[in-house]
């Protein structure tokens, strides 16, 4: 079980008891779980968690719950897989992928954040669950919900990708679509969270719900030998994940389970909606209004409510901020599939061309571990590669035919691929 001791406000410092709560009711800022670490580290050992099962539950001490999990056995412990093909083609000397791709049991990482907002839900006896989504998270809430017996409300911009439209509906979840974006969404449960007393994962469970992030960067660690990388590329959407790696990376270094060497975070976002990156590199003090418009869904919020932070933390830790177009990211996701056989979504093609910019820039001259987070999986997103069925030709069975298509293609002797 987890050693949670209350709430706290990242704004004014006060605390709360743990209840479901959307802000600090003095100033509206943003809570976080506060833990004893002094009872974490009790039973927290390096040896005590390698014997425990391989998903997120094996870091239960510094997640939010009271009691045991009821949801999310198997999510996370994802592979930390190296990636010399890719870096080569990056110019990245020891370059490593996190894959959440196939993160169970929906492919993306918001699974691990949905396993800790759904226990807690149940600890707190609500009965209705639910969320706004750009997408991976209605996914994961819908099917959490399902096999946690909750009943699951979860509310979209009416124009996401199909896949993820089925992905929900699947799972018996209440779809609603929402004709604006995702801030509009967001803006409305907010409002169903005050007047319904359901438990909106990322409104009124948002201080536990994101504590599943920290997941990723307890792995990193583990995975890597208990020595953390010197740099990590995260994609930004709310900007949650990269503050929380920074949170799991300071907290095992606190309790001694990591040496506390110098690491870098570095975020990334699409152009077309980018403004964490542009606060960044503008060196901003307030975030930018941006209308997001841009083939990458999942990072797709105009307004990162932990934004503010994400600039703080890339600052502190000395990393950096990139942005991706749309044509990068479609070649970045084609890049990663045809070197390391891996098919991310939009938002991995986003923090892969990310990385190339930051590689050409010198940030990784060092020579140190760089790990690039895939936190979703390609299939999701698979319109955004084609609209036409991506033959490289199309025959009636014929050998002869196979013979023609064969001997006509490039001139190297490559094969002819086709332009998915
Ligand atoms: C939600 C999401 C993110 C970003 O997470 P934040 O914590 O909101 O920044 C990244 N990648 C994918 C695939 C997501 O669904
Ligand atoms: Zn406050």
């Amino acid at each position: 079980m987890g050693h949670i001791t209350g709430l706290k406000c990242k704004e004014c410092g006060k605390t709360w008891p743990k209840e479901p709560t959307a802000a600090c009711a003095e100033c509206w800022g943003p809570l976080e779980a506060v833990y004893d670490l002094d009872a974490v580290r009790r039973t927290f050992t390096r040896d005590a968690i390698a014997g425990r099962a391989r998903d997120l539950w094996r870091y239960a001490e510094l997640l939010p719950l009271d009691g045991e999990p009821t949801v999310g056995r198997g999510t996370g412990f994802t592979p930390l897989l190296a990636a010399p093909r890719l870096g080569a083609a990056l110019g990245i000397r020891d370059l490593w992928v996190k894959y959440d791709a196939a993160c169970h049991p929906t492919l993306s990482f918001k699974d691990r954040l949905v396993a800790v907002a759904l226990s807690k839900a149940k600890e707190f006896g609500l009965d209705t669950v639910g969320c706004a989504s750009t997408g991976n998270l209605a996914n994961a809430v819908a099917a959490g919900a399902a096999a946690a017996g909750l009943r699951a409300v979860v509310l979209v911009p009416v124009d996401l990708e199909a896949a993820k439209l089925t992905a929900t509906a699947v799972y018996g979840a209440t779809l609603i679509g929402v004709r604006g974006n995702y801030d509009r969404v967001n803006r409305l449960c907010t409002e169903i969270a005050d007047r319904f007393g359901w438990g909106l994962v990322n409104v009124n469970l948002r201080a536990y719900y994101s504590e599943g992030s920290k997941t990723v960067g307890f792995e990193l660690a583990e995975q890597g030998g208990w020595q953390l990388p010197r740099h990590v590329v995260c994609p930004m959407a709310g900007a949650s994940l990269i503050n929380k790696v920074d949170r799991a990376f300071q907290q095992l270094t606190e309790l001694g389970l990591v040496e506390g060497r110098p690491y870098s975070l570095h975020g990334a976002q699409a152009t077309g909606c980018a403004p964490v990156v542009r606060a960044w590199k503008e060196n901003l003090d307030r975030l930018p209004l941006v209308t997001p418009s841009t083939i990458v869904r999942s990072l797709a919020i105009g307004d990162p409510a932990d934004g503010l932070t994400a600039v703080a933390t890339i600052k502190r830790t000395g990393g950096r901020a990139e942005d991706a177009t749309d044509p990068e990211v479609l070649e970045c996701m084609r890049l990663l599939a045809r070197t390391e056989g891996l098919f991310a979504e939009t938002a991995g093609g986003t923090v892969v061309a990310a990385a190339r910019r930051l590689a050409k820039a010198g940030t990784f001259d060092d020579g140190g571990r760089v790990v690039l987070l895939l936190t979703g999986h390609g299939l999701k997103t698979v319109e955004a590669l084609s609209e036409k069925p991506p033959f490289s030709t199309v025959i009636d069975g014929r050998l002869e035919e196979f013979e023609d298509f064969w001997a006509a293609r490039g001139p190297e002797g490559a094969p002819a691929h086709a332009q998915v």
